[in-house]
């Protein structure tokens, strides 16, 4: 997701390196007590390996070895053998794009370097980058899929120049020269070389796979489409990084002049989404359960088998009213209703018929009283301040009028 951020503001990379951790690095070997083995000390590992990437870091961005980077972003993955690889991205500035094969030469190379030239480089060569081998020398390697080939393509065709591919990888120069060096028990040739960067190969002393992109031309389609606007990824749900931080060491910022304690004294500067995430998750559960329990208490209500044909018992003023409010609530429609009879006249009864009918359809009927005495002879009631929270000051009110204020809501 984070690549594609990348690729949406910056373009499209432009080389792609690999470094895999060596285990016979100096710094290894130099740190292990003499009863150690370096699969013993990951502690030493990974601090050697972690300075390695720091190192390659700092050469790609700030000391801009490939010339002036926009973008990068590298990843770190772990092996179960304990080989450790770094893999980076890098997006170039415009003014060092790769624009034409010749410029891949210098930086990256897919053959022995000659003997005379540079002996070093090709020992370096020769121990951390030749691939394999497999196929037909090596057929178990892991590198062969079912059908046995090479799920890398080796040994690749010999070219005497470095052309554009057909997809986003050039074909390296790998001229045939009949040199063969013998690596793992075989002879391999060039057609065996993995394209790597010299100074890197000989400034970090490992496994170190440079690639660069050769089509960094835009399609007809992609032009159209970016000068449109349309987005180039969309991603349902959407996912949002949160910036971790230990507790109390959130980043702050405040402007230069300001008081440190009016700084301190702010409650919202010590808020970030991480803090609020935990304390959402703190509240949100206990909200949920008690919603849960009271939606599970309001469906269980029994309805009783009297109640169960008290419609078919209402007198005519009764019915004419429980029709009007039962067709309001199976037709979904809101609605509020005030039902006014002198005390004895039957309103209790109606609203019982109306909560068992809303009830036995599987709706949910929330029956509240202002008094609690009211509220008891409803099946399921409630008083109206408790069941929605709301602060009920008590007046001098007649107990008559008091009981006479139900509500039921469907
Ligand atoms: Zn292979």
């Amino acid at each position: 997701m984070d690549v594609i951020a990348l690729v949406q503001r910056f373009g499209k990379p432009d080389m792609f390196i690999t470094m895999t951790y060596n285990p016979t690095w100096p710094e290894i070997k130099e740190h292990l007590w003499t009863t150690d083995e370096t699969q013993n000390r990951p502690d030493l590992i990974s601090r050697v390996f972690r300075a390695k990437v720091e190192e390659l870091k700092t050469d790609i961005s700030k000391r801009n070895i490939f010339g002036k980077i926009v973008a990068f972003m590298y990843t770190i993955e772990f092996q179960k053998r304990g080989l450790s690889h770094a893999h980076f991205l890098i997006i170039l500035d415009n003014e060092y794009k790769l624009l034409t094969s010749e410029s891949y030469d210098g930086i990256t190379s897919a053959e022995l370097p000659e003997t005379y030239l540079d002996k070093k480089l090709r020992s370096l060569v020769l121990k951390h980058i030749m691939h394999g081998p497999c196929g037909n020398l090596n057929p178990t390697n892991s590198c062969m899929k079912k059908n046995d080939l090479c799920k890398f393509n080796y040994p690749k065709s010999f070219a005497e120049q470095i052309t554009k591919g057909r997809d986003s990888y050039p074909i390296y120069k790998r001229r045939n020269t009949r040199e063969v060096v013998k690596v793992w028990e075989q002879y391999l040739d060039n057609s065996w070389v993995v394209p790597y960067n010299s100074f890197l190969l000989g400034k970090f002393n490992c496994h170190m796979n440079v690639k660069v992109f050769s089509d960094i031309k835009v399609s007809p389609p992609e032009a159209a489409w970016r000068l449109f606007g349309f987005s180039i990824s969309e991603m349902y749900p959407s996912i949002y990084y949160l910036q971790l931080h230990l507790r109390g060491q959130q980043f702050i910022s405040f402007k230069g002049n300001t008081d440190i304690n009016t700084i301190v004294n702010n409650p919202m500067i010590k808020k970030t989404m991480l803090t609020e995430f935990f304390q959402m998750n703190r509240i949100r559960p206990s909200i949920l359960e008690k919603e849960a329990k009271e939606v599970f208490f309001e469906r269980t209500i029994t309805v009783s088998e009297e109640d169960i044909l008290l419609h078919k018992k209402l007198n005519t003023k009764q019915l004419k009213a429980y029709n009007v409010i039962i067709d309001q609530v199976f037709s979904k429609k809101p609605g509020a209703f005030f039902i006014d009879d002198p005390g004895g006249t039957g309103k209790t009864f109606l609203y019982r018929a109306l909560l068992e009918t809303a009830r036995s359809k599987g709706y949910i009927a929330l029956a509240t009283a202002t008094s609690g005495v009211v509220a008891s002879i409803l099946p399921g009631g409630r008083t109206a301040h408790s069941r929605f929270k709301y602060l009920y000051t008590l007046m001098k009110i007649s107990a008559a009028t008091s009981a006479n204020k139900v509500q039921l809501q469907v």
